[in-house]
């Protein structure tokens, strides 16, 4: 399939452009640079050897998103291209919703104008709000606490409704529990601007000596060690998921956990980082982060069951990884 990526240069973008390529699919690349770099392009034509096209382009700039539309005869979409700080979302509201939404917007009409009926879209487990873990794809959405998290909820509605409009169309909603790791080449991986908000580029960084020590948000939740779990998953499985949902899209509305249904504790990723890579990482237990759940992990048996699709890699195998990228990084 000739598959149009947007936010293709983007940490999950770059991974799954990679498989896709691995797996015989074509991919033209659409991003704005707003959080990646030119050089990912060039890492990602290094890994796979194809020649890939890309278009430095704005998705919420319609003209710019039609006229690629017009040059390429496109089979599906991957819908990557979004703002994902959550912190960030709460000070730019504005900015979040104009461009996590208008962009599907715009990325969908121009998708029923060129006959493009596969579409496939980032979502994320923060949908699930505080339901009961683990998380099953039936459960109501609940609300975020968050603009960003609103964002991704709104987006599966709009894209629900659009695909109930018309029964040619393929969709596929992926929520993506913790992507970590990073591609086995050290080439492409997570690289945050300034200091990171998630946790496993933040150990890095505590690893590499640019930051002085993890502060633990939190010892006094209900879970194994007092500290948050959560569901990591190797970016490398991840993107391979991309592959198994684009392949096995039917007709209608298709909805997957992506995750490792593994719960790991903030303690039991340090503990799993020191071991994979022999470097002690000093930490601090703090006060909560607000917003934080407790626990949040996967039901992952539905993308098991329909796409034959599971993760492969544990947390050690991600924290050696996220380690590997970062070191060759400087
Ligand atoms: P990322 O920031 O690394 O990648 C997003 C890419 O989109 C970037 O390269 C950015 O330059 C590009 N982009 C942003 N706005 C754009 C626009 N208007 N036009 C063109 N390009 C634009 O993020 P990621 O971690 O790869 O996440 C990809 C998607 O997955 C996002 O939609 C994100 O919300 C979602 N997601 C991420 C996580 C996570 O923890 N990383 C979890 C759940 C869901
Ligand atoms: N966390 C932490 N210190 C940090 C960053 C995160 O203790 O500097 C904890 C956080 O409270 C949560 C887990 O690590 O329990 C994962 O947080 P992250 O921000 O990576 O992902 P998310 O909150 O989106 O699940």
């Amino acid at each position: 399939m000739k598959v149009l990526v947007t936010g293709g240069l983007g940490y999950i973008g770059s991974h799954t452009c990679v498989a896709l390529l691995e797996a015989g699919h074509t991919v033209v690349i659409v991003d704005n640079l707003s959080n990646s770099k030119i050089d990912t392009l060039n890492k990602v034509m290094q890994i796979t050897k194809k020649n890939i096209p890309f278009y430095k382009v704005d998705v919420t700039d319609v003209l710019a998103v039609n006229s690629i539309f017009s040059k390429h005869d496109l089979d599906a979409v991957i819908h990557f291209a979004g703002f994902k700080a959550v912190g960030e979302s709460v000070e730019k509201p504005i900015e979040y919703y104009h461009n996590n939404v208008v962009s599907t917007l715009i990325i969908a009409e121009a998708c029923r104008k060129y006959n493009v009926h596969r579409f496939v879209f980032s979502s994320s487990a923060t949908v699930y709000g505080d339901n009961k873990v683990p998380f099953v794809e039936t459960m109501d959405l609940l609300p975020t606490t968050n603009p960003y998290g609103e964002t991704k909820a709104i987006n599966e509605r709009i894209l629900i409704d659009i695909a109930k409009a018309n029964p040619a169309i393929s969709l596929s909603i992926l929520r993506y529990f913790n992507p970590a790791g990073a591609h086995k080449s050290g080439l492409i991986g997570e690289s945050p601007v300034g200091i990171p908000n998630n946790i496993m580029p933040y150990i890095s960084q505590v690893a590499n000596g640019k930051l002085e020590k993890l502060r633990v948000f939190g010892n006094d939740y209900n879970t194994v060690d007092g500290t948050g779990v959560r569901d990591y998953i190797h970016v490398i499985d991840l993107a391979a998921g991309h592959v198994a949902a684009l392949e096995n899209l039917n007709e209608g509305i298709h909805i997957y956990n992506l995750g490792t249904g593994q719960g790991v504790s903030v303690l039991e990723l340090v503990k799993a980082f020191e071991d994979a890579n022999n470097i002690k990482i000093p930490i601090e237990i703090v006060e909560r982060r607000p917003g934080d759940l407790a626990s949040c992990y996967a039901d992952v048996s539905k993308a098991k069951q329909e796409l034959g699709w599971e993760a492969k890699y544990d947390i050690v195998a991600m924290c050696h990884d996220s380690w590997n990228f970062e070191k060759n990084r400087f």
